[in-house]
């Protein structure tokens, strides 16, 4: 079985989904724009490059990833049958290694020596490295000097990966600022450089060739399902959307299916403590529309038009936006954003880990407590799958902080008393 990749719709040829999406950029890059599309376009149906991707998605990614059946979290929730699609089992824990992969892939046969990137929490960093350093590609990665406090195991593994690590200072020294400064080199190093973007955001075409890479998710549900169920749809579809690249990649497939054969396709987004307290990252719950990054998206913006920084217990979903394929779905109704907050989060993530023995990521904890819910409200023979993005090790010492386990706590007899799923732990 070679890979093939899906042809979805692609945008307008203005780059836009809807009234969204687009090129906000300096002219210099448009050029740059245009070769990566042409690129990638070339790319898409070429056998060669498709079954270089195919071979290290199965021989280095570890794919396929399982679908799994939550049996004991379903008969927990007492309605519809809950399967996970695990992309915590791929190499480096999470989904993002699909998408650097292909990019890296691309970078090589376009003839360029040198990556960049941008991170937040150091996720998309560490798969770019880990692809840079598999592909003999020199990398650089822009991480805010906030984030490299807060992540120096990170940092510390891109280095051990051959990366360097360029500290940025400026505005609030995070994420959006670190993206700035990578599409700065970008303009200044456009001819021998490679901008591997780590969601489904930035200026066309970006958000839809990182759905492309994703949607292999997608793809790998429907015939697994079908082998289990009897059918390729489920009847709800959940995720976590932080920039959106692990629920594009699994509702890409169903997206385009006529109404009466799409699954509800639902993304949940980080509510922080509330969105009413204004301390969150709902970009669709709680911002409006502007431009960032190249891109005409669901903005967390103040009257001023300045992005207000968002906040999340994690910090994958910690993005002031959300991509301009999602805000079209969300106006013309293909698929739901629903905000679930921190301490929902973390009722998840207890959740999954005491009946499944899986530790998830935080924030893929927001789908998993979604799902929970909606599960209740559906019948035993219906079906939801829900993209598991990541795993939770990385978030462990910080739940410990957040569940307030004392430092010098017993180790042998458990901190955490049995079912105790702790509701009011942020309070
Ligand atoms: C980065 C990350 C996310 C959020 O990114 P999307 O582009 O919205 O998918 C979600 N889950 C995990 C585990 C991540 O590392």
């Amino acid at each position: 079985m070679t890979l093939t990749l899906p042809h979805y719709p692609m945008p307008d040829d203005r780059g836009r989904f809807g009234r969204f999406g687009g090129r906000y950029v300096p002219e210099t890059l448009i050029p740059a724009l245009d070769e990566l599309d042409t690129a990638y376009r070339a790319a898409k149906t070429d056998p060669a490059f498709l079954s270089e991707l195919d071979r290290l998605l199965r021989e280095f990614v570890n794919r396929p990833s399982p679908l799994y059946l939550a049996q004991r979290l379903t008969d927990h929730a007492g309605g519809a049958k809950i399967y996970l699609k695990r992309e915590d089992f791929n190499y480096t824990g999470a989904h993002k290694i699909n998408n650097c992969l292909a990019q890296a892939l691309l970078a090589v046969r376009m003839g360029k020596k040198r990556v960049i990137a941008e991170t937040g929490a150091g996720q998309h960093g560490v798969a770019s490295a880990t692809a840079a350093a598999l592909l003999g590609l020199e990398c650089v990665v822009y991480m805010g000097a906030e984030d490299i406090r807060r992540q120096s195991l990170n940092v510390f593994r891109m280095n051990l990966l051959g990366a360097e690590v360029r500290e940025v200072t400026s505005g609030t020294s995070t994420l959006k600022d670190a993206t700035n400064e990578a599409i700065r080199d970008w303009v200044t190093n456009v001819r021998d450089t490679f901008y591997i973007l780590g969601s489904v955001v930035g200026p066309h075409p970006y958000p839809a060739m990182v759905r492309d890479f994703q949607a292999i998710i997608g793809e790998e549900t429907k015939w697994q399902l079908r082998a289990v169920e009897g059918r390729e749809a489920p009847d709800a579809i959940v995720a976590c959307v932080g920039g959106g690249s692990n629920a594009i990649g699994i509702f890409a497939p169903y997206a385009y299916l006529p109404k009466d054969q799409r699954p509800r396709l639902i993304g949940t987004e980080a509510a922080g403590e509330g969105v009413e307290t204004g301390r969150h990252a709902a970009s669709v719950a709680g911002g409006r529309v502007g431009v960032l990054h190249g891109s005409m998206m669901y903005l967390m913006n103040d009257d001023e038009g300045q992005i207000v920084p968002p906040h999340s217990i994690s910090a994958g979903l910690d993005y002031p936006g959300i991509g301009p394929e999602h805000c079209h779905y969300s106006e013309t109704g293909v698929a739901e954003y629903v905000p679930v907050t921190d301490a929902q989060a973390l009722e998840g993530l207890q959740l999954l880990t005491r009946l499944e023995g899986i530790i998830p990521a935080l924030e893929s904890a927001h789908a998993i407590y979604h799902a929970v819910e909606l599960a209740r409200t559906m019948r035993p023979e219906q079906v939801i799958v829900v993209n598991l993005s990541g795993r939770g090790d990385k978030d462990v010492a910080e739940v410990a902080r957040l569940l307030d386990v004392p430092k010098d706590a017993p180790t042998v007899t458990p901190a955490i008393q049995k079912p105790a799923i702790q509701k009011e732990v942020l309070a």
